[in-house]
């Protein structure tokens, strides 16, 4: 069971937590916990590392003092045992002491690299999970605390969005999870947080607690992967933005990533592979509303297959990168070497589309990303004859329209794009990519809901 950041927000939300994982102990389930931060805490550490490089001691100060009153007072609400509640608020103080030194360290040196930035970003797990383990002492239950690194997940050194080395995670959660399970001892474990190999603190990138999940129930050969979350499921459309938006109660693997890839956010793109290989279903469930099982995610042959169009992600914080020259044109190895530019400087191409003129190629990345994608561009392309111009956008989104039946159903592009035409969004780009499974487009970001809301209308996914 994973317990995202909204469902851990309070201490009253983390005695519910800790309710929850008990009654399916009293059935007599095996339950491993995976916790992420406090809601919002990661942000605030993000902004607290990126302030530290030019921050001051006494903001730092403030900043620990203002964490520590949001952990303490979750703990003080979570548990009511004095004695597991005291030794919880020493964990919580030795740990900020320890961000603070850190923060401090970023402040002398003015530095922020990406490893320093994991470093950061680790704590907000390392806070959390500690409550919800007291949390569950509370309530009589055998359990253990665990980081993910102490779990033993390993990863390469990519950090701020780290890959597991599989074989040696997989060894080492088996080897020291497993046998508190055959104990039926509660493991609890920080989400997000990993090691590399030399035992330098990493992260899964961010909403990497369900990856965590998945990497533990995959290791360890579980019946399911409870995904709780604060929507009842995944949905026809992100109900933040469709009020009338409709649980999906069944996904295959392949549609469930499909839609956390293009932004979904109830899960993290690359979770589903470990329990993929091992099929192992999952569920997206609702802490407010465990009575509703929410979405199960499984193989095809579980999953029955429906509508054409099944769901609707509107991804924003993009921006679109337009490469043109007439070198391109015919020139063999002209898209290799963008991308490859684009590679060596690990900025990740979300999205292409290419005219079969060959004079030039739009790329979506991550918005944040634009000004250093430019840069290196410009530096490697302009002036070698190939490009002639590197031109950009930064106030777009993407839309994704998803569903395994368009694969080889007429019609359905010209549905969507007949559908943005009569709402006057003008289309910017469009993609599709061969598995059929999602057409994507994009459109000017001020048009980005407006386009959700007539999409999901022409399909009428809130009557599914
Ligand atoms: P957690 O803190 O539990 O990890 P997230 O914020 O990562 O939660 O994911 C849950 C959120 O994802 C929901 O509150 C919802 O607004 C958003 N979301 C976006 N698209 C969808 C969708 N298609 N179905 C369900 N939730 C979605
Ligand atoms: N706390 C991390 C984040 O906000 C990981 C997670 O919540 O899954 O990204
Ligand atoms: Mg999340």
């Amino acid at each position: 069971m994973k317990f995202g950041g909204t469902s851990v927000a309070t201490g009253e939300k983390i005695r519910h937590v800790a309710n929850l994982v008990a009654d399916s102990a009293k059935q007599g389930c095996g339950v491993i916990v995976v916790v992420s931060a406090l809601d919002g805490t990661t942000d605030e550490l993000y902004e607290a590392a990126e302030q530290a490089k030019k921050g001051s001691e006494a903001s730092i100060r403030k900043f620990k003092q203002k964490l520590l009153a949001k952990h303490s007072a979750a703990a003080a609400k979570a548990i009511k045992n004095a004695r597991i509640r005291k030794e919880i608020e020493q964990t919580i103080e030795k740990t900020l002491d320890e961000l603070e030194k850190v923060l401090m360290g970023i402040t002398y040196v003015g530095e922020l690299t990406p490893k320093s930035r994991d470093y950061v970003l680790s704590f907000g797990e390392r806070l959390s999970a500690p409550i919800v383990w007291g949390a569950l002492r509370d309530l009589k239950l055998e359990t253990q605390c665990f980081t993910g690194k102490e779990a033993g997940i390993v990863t390469d050194s990519n950090f701020g969005e780290a890959s597991p080395l599989m074989n040696v995670t997989t060894h080492q959660l088996k080897e020291r999870i497993g046998p508190l399970l055959e104990k039926k001892i509660i493991p609890v474990v920080t989400g997000y947080i990993a090691a590399t190999q030399d035992g330098v603190v990493s992260t899964l990138g961010r909403g990497g607690s369900d990856y965590t999940a998945t990497l533990l129930g995959a290791a360890l050969a579980v019946d399911e992967v409870w995904i709780w979350t604060d929507v009842d499921g995944l949905m026809t459309a992100d109900p933040k933005i469709i009020p009338s938006a409709k649980l999906l109660p069944e996904l295959s693997y392949q549609e469930a990533a499909e839609m956390a890839i293009f932004g979904a956010k109830a899960m993290h793109p690359r979770a589903l592979e470990p329990i993929m290989k091992e099929n192992i279903p999952a569920r997206i469930r609702n802490v407010s509303n465990p009575e509703n099982p929410g979405t199960l995610i499984a193989n095809e042959q579980t999953t029955k297959r429906s509508d054409v169009v099944k769901a609707i992600a509107l991804i924003k914080d993009v921006a679109m990168i337009n490469v043109s020259g007439a070198g391109m044109v015919g020139a063999p190895g002209s898209y290799a070497k963008i991308f490859d530019v684009l590679g060596k400087n690990n900025i990740n191409v979300m999205m292409i589309s290419t005219a079969v003129s060959e004079a030039n190629m739009s790329l979506v990345i991550r918005r944040n990303l634009l000004g250093r994608a430019l840069s290196t561009l410009e530096i490697a392309l302009l002036g070698g004859g190939l490009v002639s111009g590197v031109t950009s956008e930064d106030d777009v989104c993407v839309i994704a329209v998803m569903g395994a039946n368009m694969k080889g159903t007429l019609g359905v592009a010209s549905r969507i794009f007949t559908t943005a035409a009569r709402k006057k969004i003008n289309i910017r780009m469009i993609a599709q990519g061969s598995s059929e499974l999602n057409i994507s487009f994009v459109v000017k970001e001020k048009d980005g809901e407006a386009a959700v809301r007539a999409i999901h209308d022409e399909f009428k996914l809130d009557k599914m």
